[in-house]
């Protein structure tokens, strides 16, 4: 099946700005969206295609990516099954809270737990090669205590309320969604309706995870009547002394001997699995770069390891003593105007070509 245009699906052109489309995505969304139309299959293939579109064009990478290149220029997290029911839920969740003023804890669906989230950092090292990490987290276990139906909604969690000509289906403010009202003098809890409770979770972080990443924990979040809300973990790389990451490529500068760059010669440069030496060829200019292939990250969904790039900088000796300085003098005289400096060479005729017009 060939793919609609992003922009097309979203009702907007190429220059829309970035707050227009999200307007544009939050009109067709709350339209579109699930909850409004159950067992509705195209209202949920539309929402799909739009959220699909709106993850691209939201992003300022992806969509110059798209703008380039079409379809093939992007890989939309939704291009399988699990990534879609995943990416799905953090777009929801990010402009539904957007919309309703939620926080951290958003009541994803009545009477369930709570959906939780919580970020954590990691170091580019257990980014690229991944771990395990353990977390405290502070969540909610419903009370067992005595509930009664909640007459407001007469136990469904939610309330028709009139608006005009529309009919607007909403979280029973009453009892929260939960259908229910917990005793207010229960005495194990106080009346809060929940316990607070912290758990100890062992996380699994996925090898070649990158900022911005979400893993879901299902059924890790605050326990509700109807099961228990989802744990979304945030992750956060750190910076690193040595490596700058470029999605899936590490890049990092490193100097170099003038000696070194002027004869050609050994050096050593960084990766994660330690030192490698590589050769530098005679007359390598500073900010040359080297490509390590295969020495990057292995990306989190799929595909080949990236690169490790190095920029050779030059560094031009500094603090010579009087033996030093007379052999560079010496060399100096050797090589003026001699061909060992080509891009002298050449700017010295274009400047005198330009010089001759005045
Ligand atoms: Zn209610
Ligand atoms: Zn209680």
């Amino acid at each position: 099946m060939s793919k609609r245009d992003y922009y097309e699906v979203l009702g907007v052109n190429k220059s829309t700005s970035k707050d227009e489309l999200k307007k544009a995505y939050r009109k067709l969304a709350m339209k579109y969206h699930p909850d409004r139309n159950p067992d509705d299959q195209a209202a949920s293939e539309k929402f799909k295609e739009l959220s699909e579109a709106y993850e691209i064009l939201s992003d300022d990478q992806k969509r110059q990516a798209y703008d380039q290149f079409g379809h093939d220029g992007v890989n939309p997290s939704f291009s399988n099954a699990q990534g879609a029911a995943e990416g799905f839920s953090d777009i929801f969740g990010d402009i539904f809270s957007d919309i309703f003023g939620g926080s951290t804890r958003t009541r994803s669906r009545s009477q369930r737990g709570a959906d939780l989230s919580y970020s954590v950092e990691v170091s580019l090292e257990d980014a690229v090669k991944g771990t395990s990490i353990n977390l405290d987290i502070p969540s909610s276990e419903r009370c067992s205590g005595t509930w009664h139906q909640c007459n407001h909604c007469n136990g469904n969690g939610v309330v028709r309320m009139q608006q005009g000509f529309f009919s607007m289906q909403q979280t029973c403010p009453h009892c929260r969604g939960e259908g229910e009202i917990h005793d207010p003098n229960c005495s194990i809890c106080g009346g809060a309706g929940f316990i607070k409770k912290n758990k100890t979770l062992s996380v699994k972080i996925p090898e070649g995870v990158d900022t911005g990443d979400r893993i879901r924990l299902s059924g890790e979040g605050d326990s509700g009547k109807h099961g228990n809300g989802d744990l979304y973990i945030q992750v956060d790389v750190q910076r690193h002394k040595i490596f700058e990451r470029d999605g899936k490529h590490l890049y990092c500068e490193v100097p170099i001997n003038y000696a070194d760059a002027v004869l050609g010669g050994d050096i050593e440069v960084p990766t994660l699995d330690g030192k490698v030496k590589i050769k530098i060829p005679e007359g390598t200019q500073s900010h040359k770069l080297f490509r390590l292939n295969g020495k990057g990250i292995k990306p989190l969904r799929g595909g080949s390891k990236g690169d490790i790039l190095v920029r050779v900088l030059v560094e031009i000796p500094v603090k010579l003593n009087k033996e030093q300085a007379a052999l560079l003098r010496k060399f100096k005289e050797s090589i003026s105007g001699s061909e060992n400096t080509p891009m002298k060479n050449t700017w010295l005729k274009s400047a005198k070509e330009f010089l001759k017009g005045f």
